[in-house]
Formats: structure tokens, sequence, C-alpha cells
């Protein structure tokens, strides 16, 4: 279902991890950003879209991660972008023969089966620092930044105030760090979120890859928990984040994806992982 949650900006969430598919309606038709995750439900935002009377004239993924780079045959051929560092890193990751094969052994094995990956990754890299997405709509603004994955971008829709957030600010999931092999993932994550502090003023209302929707006025709270899990993760300090609780959204697999960043963080080796293996499935 289509959740409307500015003008012209509208919301369908997956089951899985309450990923946010996100609809901005242009002139000839409409943009989709992060289109979902399961076939089914990929379906369903396809027919959601006919109703609103707009094909789909655009896509875009905030970053290089398989739940985000998903698309559905029903949802039609118009290109699909990511940042050109998305671009890349997707190419590179999905250009041997068994590249699929690898990504379905990420997804949960009681989901895998409901995940089409045909279309997956097919995008085109606008070129770097490009400002916004090319489509006949509202500018949106591309923001981009070295945190939770290469090339991942947040979008702000200054006409609809708007802060389409990827895998930032989620209530939902602690910081994943992208650990691909840059030199200070948690730095860099703490200077994104001082990026995204910096265009707060900007929007009335944020919608996360992951969670829940909120008002601009929650940004500050989001913002807050994600640097005092990111600085104690930094100085193995004693945490109580509400996303690694007994009753969390992610209780049964996130304090593993927690263990594994703090022994990355601490230097044990062996534990680098690439960036679309399990550990970093959001
Ligand atoms: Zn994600």
């Amino acid at each position: 279902m289509l959740r409307q949650v500015a003008e012209g900006v509208l919301v369908h969430q997956s089951e899985f991890m309450q990923s946010n598919a996100v609809v901005v309606q242009g002139g000839a038709g409409v943009l989709l950003i992060d289109a979902g995750v399961t076939g089914d439900e990929m379906d369903c935002l396809a027919n959601d879209i006919r109703e609103l009377g707009q094909p789909v004239v655009a896509g875009f993924s905030t970053h290089p991660h398989w739940d985000h780079l998903l698309w559905h045959a029903n949802l039609g051929a118009a290109p699909r972008y990511g940042t050109a560092r998305c671009a890349a890193t997707v190419r590179d990751r999905l250009s041997d023969p068994g590249a699929k094969a690898r990504v379905a052994t990420m997804i949960p094995p009681d989901l895998v089966e409901q995940v089409p990956l045909d279309l997956l990754g097919l995008i085109t890299g606008v070129p770097a620092d490009t400002a916004r997405i090319p489509w006949d709509g509202p500018d949106v603004r591309i923001i981009e930044h070295q945190a939770h994955a290469p090339g991942h971008a947040a979008l702000v829709i200054a006409e609809r105030r708007v802060l389409v957030a990827g895998d930032l600010l989620s209530d939902v999931l602690i910081p994943f760090l992208d650990l691909s092999g840059t030199a200070d993932p948690i730095d860099d994550y703490l200077a994104a979120l001082q990026l995204i502090e910096g265009v707060a003023s900007d929007v009335d209302v944020f919608i996360p890859g992951h969670g829940s929707v909120g008002a601009a006025e929650q940004i500050p709270a989001r913002i807050a928990q994600d640097r005092a899990y990111l600085r104690a993760l930094r100085d193995a300090d004693v945490l109580s984040d509400p996303r690694l609780g007994p009753s969390a959204h992610g209780k049964d697999w996130l304090p593993g994806v927690h263990e594994r960043q703090l022994q990355c963080v601490a230097g044990a080796p062996g534990t680098r992982k690439d960036g679309l293996k399990p550990s970093t499935l959001g």
C-alpha cells in the first residue's frame, strides 16, 4: 500500500526490515527510489503506481547493497541511476558469473525464493559530482558521502521538503559501517551525519531506508542515537541502544552485526568484511 508522506511523495514499506520504497511524482511520471525487496511487493507497488495514472520514468538506488538494487519487470524499463561510485561498485561486484548466486547467500533463507534477482543492479552511474537526479520532476538533490556503503547517497527534494536518507537515520538498524576497505569508517559515518544535520532545516519529513518515516523534529534525536552508537563502538564503551534490545525489530541478528563491527574496529585479523556479505545486508 502506498502512503503519502508529503505532497507528491509516497512510501511503500516492505515487511523485510521495514524497507521503504519512495515514489516521487513528476510531470510525466514518477521517480522510484529503492524499489523494494520481494517480487510480490514490487508487483503490488507497480499496480499502485499504475493507479496513480503515471508510469515510472526513472529509478534510483541509494547505495550498492542488494536490498536497494532490486527491480521488477512490471515497473517498466525506465533508466535506473545511482552515484558514479555506487554504479562502479555494483559493476565490480556483479561482474563475474557467480555473482548472483553469491548475492543469494546474503539473503535470509526464508526470503530468498521471493526475491527476484534477474534485474538486480542494472543501474547507470550519474557523472561524479552530479548535483541532481536527471529526470522530469521536482529537483532531487544528491548528497553523496562515505558511510554505510561506497557511493551512498541521501536525497533532498527541496520543493516537497523531504529528505530520503538511504540507510542513515534508521530507528530499526544500528549504523552499519562501510568495512570494504575505508581508512576510518567511524569517522566517515560521523562526517555523513554532520552533512545530514546541515540539510535538516530544508525538510519537514525524512524517510530512512529502513524503519519509520519521521518529522524533521525527530532528526536530531536519530542523529544523536547514531552518534552515541558510533562513539561507543569506537571507544568500546558500554552501549544501551534500543535497536539492539530484546524486543527490537532485528533482535535475532543485529547483535551479531554489532559484535562483528566491534571486532573489526578493534582490528581483529580476518574480520574485514566485504560490503555485500551478510554482515552488511542493510
Ligand atoms: Zn538497506
